[in-house]
């Protein structure tokens, strides 16, 4: 297997160990897992680093032709749109919000499922229609983590209790594709169907894999995504815990949100006492207050551009106001991207999961999203400046970025580009390896 670009040129000379290594230096990785999944945990493993990052550690036995196909299936690397083969004759296209068949608000129609989820429960509801019409088997999706209560772990979901249990949001690492492999296989093997919910970097690796392993076609019924603003880097949310006299490690759970839109966050210390902190309280009113990741920064696709479904919040300008957070019983936009999900939706609807409200534009997004937005536009400029000093960035197809930079201001270009190299000068853009 071959790899090509800017990738190759930066990766030439070093042995296969060293050029996962470099993705995580260069603070691309993004913790997801799939590289276990495609080397075996021989080879690769997910590692809890010092830092806080769960993150892949290579040995020696990884070799260059395995590493040709991490290269190929990480979303620290490689990132396209959706797969055009998926793309319905009818479709919408816009060039922020990409692929769509409609958008709309909706919300689970059971009460308890709004309540509990994330945001209105569009994911859960949507999965327990799949689930309980006997549509898939399981639902591949991320629960709460005991070993890492900041992060998430992946989980197959096989009930309502058990979905209900992962429904929310978890704002840390979440290696949801690490163990992909071995539940395609015995999905194969039992001739099984599934679901999957990730981030749309978790998404974009599946796309990624189905494209050299037939079984992730054969297998998945579905891929479903929140738009996804990143999450709040491990050393700044030690920080943050901090802040409300929290030692991270006295804690034994935390409940981002949930129970109410979007709810307290919520966390469970070892010794029983609980520390409850509004949404607002806990996570600013400006994305500007959190500390991403790197990766998340510079995301290309934070709206889910590979997802058969993307669902997002509502609130106009992109955050809630005192008085909403206190009283909002939650409302999702569903971005329905392809002809199937669009078909699996009015059935929900028609079976009672899922209540339907008004259709939106892409404008309302803009609205409803600013963050999104101006992430959007600001990729191909924060992506030129890491390649032009030597940075490793993902080689992305169909997203729209070039269309998108010409469609800006030559200011707003400028100086996304000058605002990302001042970001490496001080050493935003290198994690360390251990
Ligand atoms: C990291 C992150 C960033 C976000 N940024 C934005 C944003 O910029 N704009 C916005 O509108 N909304 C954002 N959200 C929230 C998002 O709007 C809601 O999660 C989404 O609307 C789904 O709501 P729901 O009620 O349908 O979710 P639920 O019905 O509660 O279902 C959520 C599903 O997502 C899965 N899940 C949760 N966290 C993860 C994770 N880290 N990795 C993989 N799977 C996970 C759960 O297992 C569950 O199945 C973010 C969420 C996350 C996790
Ligand atoms: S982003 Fe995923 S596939 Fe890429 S190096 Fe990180 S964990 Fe591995
Ligand atoms: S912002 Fe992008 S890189 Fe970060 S978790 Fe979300 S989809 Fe992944």
């Amino acid at each position: 297997m071959k790899i090509s670009g800017h990738i190759a040129e930066l990766q030439d000379g070093l042995t296969a160990r060293e050029c996962l290594a470099q993705i995580v230096e260069h603070a691309i990785c993004i913790g997801c897992g799939i590289c276990e999944a495609v080397a075996g945990k021989d080879r690769v493993e997910m590692t809890s680093f010092a830092n806080g990052n769960e993150r892949p550690l290579a040995n020696d036995q990884l070799s260059s032709e395995t590493m040709a196909r991490i290269t190929q299936v990480c979303p620290g690397t490689n990132l396209a749109g959706l797969p055009a083969s998926l793309v319905g004759p009818e479709a919408n296209h816009d060039l922020v919000w990409g692929v769509y068949e409609e958008i709309f608000l909706c919300h689970a129609q059971d009460p308890t499922v709004r309540h509990q989820a994330s945001t209105g429960g569009l994911l859960t509801a949507l999965t327990m229609f799949l689930l309980e019409t006997k549509r898939v088997d399981f639902i591949l999706h991320a629960s709460p983590n005991p070993s890492n209560p900041a992060g998430g772990r992946a989980h197959v979901s096989r009930n309502r209790d058990q979905l209900l249990e992962g429904s929310g949001s978890r704002y840390g690492t979440t290696a949801t594709l690490k163990d992909i492999n071995k539940i395609i296989q015995g999905a194969i093997g039992n001739n099984e169907r599934f679901a999957f919910i990730g981030t749309p970097c978790d998404v974009s690796a599946l796309r990624n894999l189905a494209e050299i392993d037939q079984g992730v076609q054969q297998c998945c019924e579905l891929m479903m995504t929140m738009v996804c603003g990143g999450f709040m880097a491990p050393p700044a949310m030690r920080g943050k815990l901090a802040e409300f006299g929290i030692p991270i490690n006295e804690v034994k759970s935390i409940r981002y949100r949930g129970f109410g839109c979007p709810g307290d966050t919520v966390v469970e210390l070892a010794n029983g006492h609980t520390h409850s902190m509004t949404y607002l309280e806990f996570w600013g009113d400006d994305e500007s207050s959190w500390h991403l990741p790197p990766r998340c920064k510079i995301c290309p696709d934070g709206i889910g551009d590979a997802a058969d479904i993307a669902a997002s919040d509502t609130w106009p300008g992109g955050a809630p106001s005192m008085e909403v957070a206190a009283n909002d019983l939650g409302t999702n936009a569903a971005i329905v991207r392809t002809p199937k999900a669009a078909e699996i939706v009015r059935a929900a609807i028609a079976a009672g999961y899922l209540t339907r409200g008004d259709d939106l534009q892409p404008d309302d997004m803009n609205r409803l999203q600013p963050h999104q937005e101006h992430k959007k536009r600001a990729a191909h400029a924060r992506l030129t400046a890491l390649r032009d000093v030597g940075q490793l960035v993902p080689e992305t197809s169909g997203l729209r970025l070039q269309k998108l930079a010409d469609d800006n201001t030559d200011k707003f270009n400028r100086e996304e580009y000058q605002g990302t190299l001042t970001r490496v000068e001080a050493g935003k853009f290198f994690e360390t390896n251990e």
